[in-house]
């Protein structure tokens, strides 16, 4: 369990993580990328390309 860089609430992670994977933050919704796997580190993921309605 992480802090999200976003919003500051938790974050469950997986049982494993790997650097470049990513989350998201339940609290918030962000996407988050694992920059690191210990101790786990979050940051916000970058602007990938809008789903424009699927
Ligand atoms: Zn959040």
């Amino acid at each position: 369990m992480t802090d999200c860089p976003e919003c500051g609430g938790r974050v469950d992670l997986p049982e494993t993580v790997e650097v470049g994977e990513i989350v998201d933050c339940n609290s918030c919704g962000s996407e988050l990328e694992v920059v690191d796997d210990d101790p786990v580190t979050l940051d916000a993921a970058p602007d990938l390309e809008e789903d424009w309605g699927e």
